[in-house]
Order: structure tokens, then sequence, then C-alpha cells
């Protein structure tokens, strides 16, 4: 999907419908401002997404037009989470999906955070252009 500028936002994603309760999810973390749940398909022992109370698309969208406050609410959201999720002494990655070259499949901004193990390379193998 493509994220670029000020995409229109659609109500029907998932995470929309997670958000309203539509969807069950498993919840790990809700604020004023963040939603955090297992995915449902897990690629580490920890695999967390953490979502923005807001509509917002994508990382640029989101940090190109969302208050300050909303922001920093989110941020701080995805630090708890992981604190609380026990995964500061080992570590753990954040990891957001923007657009069509990284695979963003769901067109409401999330981070990932993965852990519990090594989580090896960062981006896959393949040619630097
Ligand atoms: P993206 O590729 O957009 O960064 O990641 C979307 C993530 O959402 C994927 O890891 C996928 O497994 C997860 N996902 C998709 N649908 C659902 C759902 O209905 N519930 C949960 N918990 N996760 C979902």
């Amino acid at each position: 999907m493509s994220v670029t500028g000020k995409p229109p936002y659609d109500p029907q994603n998932v995470f929309a419908r997670i958000l309203s309760g539509e969807i069950p999810c498993k919840r790990v973390h809700e604020d004023a401002y963040a939603l955090a749940f297992h995915d449902i398909a897990p690629q580490a022992p920890v695999h967390v997404l953490v979502v923005p109370k807001g509509e917002w698309c994508s990382a640029a969208d989101f940090h190109a037009g969302a208050p300050a406050q909303e922001i920093a609410g989110f941020w701080h959201a995805v630090a708890l989470v992981a604190r609380q999720l026990g995964l500061e002494e080992n570590g753990y990655r954040v990891l957001s999906n923007m657009g069509p070259d990284a695979g963003q499949e769901v067109g409401h901004f999330h981070v990932h955070i993965f852990g519990g193990r090594r989580l090896g390379r960062m981006v896959p193998p393949g040619p630097p252009a």
C-alpha cells in the first residue's frame, strides 16, 4: 500500500477495528494515547504491536500531523510496554514499516516490539541499490 503524503485513512482497517473493540486482541497495555497487543502471527518469542489511538496511516503521517503530546504519549507507551514485558535487560527491537518498500500491510501507524531471543540481522540481505 502507498502511504505517502496525507493519505486517506481507512476506518475499516484491522487496527481501527481492534481499537473499537470489534475485533478482539490479546491486550498488554492501554492508555489515553496507545493500545498494545500481541501480534497474531508472532515472529519472535515476544512480538507486540503498539498503535496510537488517533487515525494516522503511517509513521510519516503520524509524525507530520499528530500533536506533540500525542507523539510523546505514544512513544512513552512503547518504552513502558517493553519495560513491563521484561525486555530491558536483554534488549529488544522496535520497528515500523512505512509504505510499500517496507511492506506495510495495515494502514494504521504501528510499531512492532520484538524480543525474547537474539534477533539477528536488522535487514535481510539484498542488493544495496
Ligand atoms: P505491518 O506489515 O503492517 O508492519 O504489520 C502488520 C502486522 O499486523 C503483522 O505482523 C500481522 O501479523 C499483524 N496483524 C494483522 N492482522 C492482525 C489481527 O487481526 N490481530 C493482530 N493481533 N495482529 C494482526
